[in-house]
C-alpha cells in the first residue's frame, strides 16, 4: 500500500488528469465561468479548437464554424463535456493504454452520462459535477493497468458483484479502486465535490459520511449512475434493485424512468462517435428488461408447478425444504457485511482475525484488537425507540470509522458490540486508537426528532497479540474480560489491563 501511495505522489495524476479539468473546476466554483472566460481557456490556454469543432462535425453533424458558435448553439455545459472527454481520451491515448482504452472509456463515459442526467432529474445545483465525477470513477483502473496489470486481470475476472470485487483489492492494493481514483485526482488538485462522489461512488446513500449536503446528493447521483453501469455491462439481475433505488430517489413512476434510459442511452451513443466506435458491447436496456422479465415469468411456473407438486408429495416436500434450507445457509454464510451498518460482520472478521494471528505468530508481526460496547443502550431504545436505536448504530459507526485508521477493520459482531482489528501496531497503539474513539463518541451529539441531544458512550477492552497467547479465542476472551472491568467500574472508558485499579478514564 505504501509503494502505492507513493506511485500516486511521485506525479503519477499527470498520466491519467489533463492540466485543463482542474482550471475549469476553478473557474465554475468561483463562479467565473461565462463565456468568454470558458473560450479563452478551451483555445488560447489549451488549444482545443480543432479537436472541437471536429467532434461537433463528426457527432452532431452540423456545420460549426467556429468555437463561439458551437458554444452559442449548444451552451458551455455541452461543450465542456466534449473537452472533458477529448482531453481525457487524449492522456490515456498517450500511454499505452490503447489495449484497455476503448472498452474502459466506454464505461466511463457511460457512468458519466448517467450520473449526470440522474443529477439533473433530481433538480442538482450543479449536474455537471456529476458527470465529472462519473467520468474519473474508474479512473484507478488504467493506473492499476499500468502498474499492476497482473492485479487488474484477476479484478475483472472475479465473480462479480461490487462488494468481492472490492475485498479482493483491498486485500491486494490495501485499498479499493474508488480510494485510489480519489488520491489521483487529490493529486491533481482537483477538489472534494467532485473527489468526494468519485470516493463514494459504491456507497448507499445512507453510508456515506459527509457533511457537506451538496456533496451528498451528488454522491448519490453517481451511486446510481454507476450502478446503472454496473447493470448493463455486468449483472443485469441488478436491474430490479436499481430500478427500485432511482424510483425512491427520484420519487418518479416506470413512465418518467423509461424517459430519463431513453436520453442516457442517446447521449451516451453520440458521446461514444468521438471514438470512431459504433459497434457497442452494451446491449439494449429494454431488451435486457425484456429477457428478465420473461425469465421471471418462467420462474414463476416453474415455481407454481413445484409447488403443486409438493402438497402432493409430502416426502418429496420435506426433502425440497432440506435442500432450500441448505442453500439459505449458504447464502447466509456468503455475506460478509452488516446490512445495517454497512461494516464487516463477526464472520469475516473471524476469518481477518485467523490470518492475523498466523502470520504474527509466524513472522512476529504484531495486531491488537479492540472490544466496544455501547452503555446503556437498552434505555435507549425503551427511551427513544427501536427506530432511533437503530439510527444511532449506523452514525456511531460512521464516527468510529472516520477515526480509526485506514488499515483498521471495523467489524459488528453482536448487537451493539464491535471490534476493531488493528495490525502492525506498537505497544499503545490500542489504547491510543480506543481513547480516540471514545471521546469522540462521546463529543457526538446524536439528535432525536430534531430537538434532543441524547448522550452516547461506549467501554471498551484493548488486547495486544503476545506469544502467551495461544488462540483467536483466547484473545477475544481477554479483551471481553477488559470490557467487562470497564462496564463494571463505571462505562465510557477504556481497559487495557486485567487489573482495575489500572483502569484508564
Ligand atoms: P451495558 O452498558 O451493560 O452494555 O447495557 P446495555 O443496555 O447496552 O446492554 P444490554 O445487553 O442489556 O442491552 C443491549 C440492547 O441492545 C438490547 C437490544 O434490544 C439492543 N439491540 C441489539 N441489537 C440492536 C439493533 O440492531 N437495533 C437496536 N435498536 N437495538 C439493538
Ligand atoms: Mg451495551
Ligand atoms: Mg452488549
Amino acid at each position: 500500500m505504501t509503494e502505492l501511495k507513493n506511485l500516486i505522489t511521485k506525479s503519477v495524476a499527470d498520466i491519467f488528469i489533463p492540466k485543463i479539468l482542474k482550471e475549469f473546476v476553478e473557474l465554475a466554483n468561483s463562479n467565473k465561468m461565462n463565456k468568454k472566460s470558458f473560450i479563452y481557456l478551451i483555445t488560447i490556454k489549451y488549444s482545443y479548437e480543432k479537436q472541437i469543432l471536429q467532434y461537433f462535425r463528426k457527432c452532431e453533424k452540423t456545420e460549426i464554424s467556429s468555437v463561439e458558435s458551437a458554444v452559442d448553439k449548444f451552451g458551455i455545459e455541452l461543450c465542456a463535456f466534449v473537452i472533458f472527454n477529448i482531453s481525457l481520451m487524449e492522456k490515456l491515448n498517450n500511454n499505452s493504454l490503447r489495449d484497455c482504452f476503448i472498452r474502459m472509456f466506454e464505461k466511463c463515459i457511460f457512468t458519466a452520462v448517467s450520473s449526470y442526467y440522474i443529477a439533473k432529474k433530481a433538480n442538482l445545483r450543479s449536474p455537471w459535477k456529476a458527470y465529472l465525477a462519473g467520468l474519473y470513477s474508474n479512473i484507478s483502473y488504467f493506473f492499476i493497468y499500468k502498474y499492476y496489470p497482473e492485479h487488474l486481470q484477476k479484478i475483472m475476472s472475479i465473480e462479480m458483484n461490487s462488494i468481492t470485487r472490492m475485498n479482493y483489492e483491498w486485500e491486494t492494493l490495501g485499498m479499493t479502486h474508488s480510494d485510489i481514483s480519489w488520491m489521483i485526482l487529490g493529486k491533481a488538485g482537483i477538489p472534494e465535490d467532485i473527489r468526494g462522489p468519485v470516493r463514494n461512488h459504491h456507497l448507499k446513500r445512507s453510508q456515506v459520511v459527509c457533511e457537506d449536503k451538496h456533496i451528498k446528493e451528488t454522491c448519490a447521483s453517481v451511486y446510481l449512475g454507476s450502478m446503472l453501469t454496473t447493470v448493463f455491462y455486468e449483472n443485469f439481475a441488478l436491474a430490479i434493485d436499481f430500478k427500485q433505488e432511482i424510483q425512491k430517489h427520484l420519487n418518479i413512476q416506470v413512465v418518467g424512468l423509461d424517459d430519463l434510459f431513453s436520453t442516457i442511452l442517446l447521449e451516451f451513443k453520440i458521446k461514444l462517435n468521438l471514438l470512431d466506435v459504433y459497434d457497442f458491447t452494451i446491449p439494449g436496456y429494454f431488451s435486457i428488461i425484456e429477457l428478465f422479465q420473461n425469465t421471471l415469468t418462467e420462474k414463476n411456473t416453474e415455481l407454481k408447478e413445484a409447488k403443486q407438486a409438493l402438497s402432493k408429495e409430502k416426502k418429496q416436500r420435506l426433502k425440497f425444504q432440506k435442500v432450500l434450507e441448505s442453500y439459505n445457509k449458504k447464502l447466509v454464510g456468503i455475506a460478509i457485511k452488516d446490512p445495517l451498518t454497512g461494516i464487516y460482520n463477526r464472520r469475516y472478521l473471524t476469518e481477518r482475525l485467523n490470518d492475523e494471528f498466523i502470520k504474527a505468530t509466524k513472522y512476529n508481526s504484531s495486531f491488537l484488537i479492540i472490544t466496544c460496547d455501547i452503555d446503556h443502550f437498552k434505555n435507549i431504545n425503551d427511551t427513544y425507540g427501536h427506530g432511533f436505536g437503530d439510527e444511532v448504530l449506523v452514525k456511531l459507526v460512521q464516527v468510529i470509522a472516520k477515526t480509526i485508521r485506514k488499515a483498521d477493520l471495523l467489524a459488528r459482531i453482536g448487537g451493539e458490540e464491535f471490534i476493531i482489528l488493528c495490525n502492525q501496531t506498537n505497544d499503545y497503539d490500542g489504547i491510543l486508537i480506543a481513547e480516540k474513539v471514545r471521546s469522540q463518541i462521546e463529543k457526538t451529539a446524536f439528535v432525536y426528532e430534531k430537538n434532543t441531544v441524547v448522550n452516547v458512550t461506549m467501554s471498551f477492552g484493548v488486547a495486544n497479540f503476545t506469544k502467551n497467547i495461544k488462540s483467536v479465542q483466547e484473545l477475544m476472551e481477554l479483551s471481553d474480560n477488559r470490557l467487562y472491568l470497564a462496564k463494571e467500574n463505571g462505562r465510557n472508558r477504556v481497559v487495557y489491563t486485567d487489573s482495575t485499579n489500572e483502569a484508564l478514564m
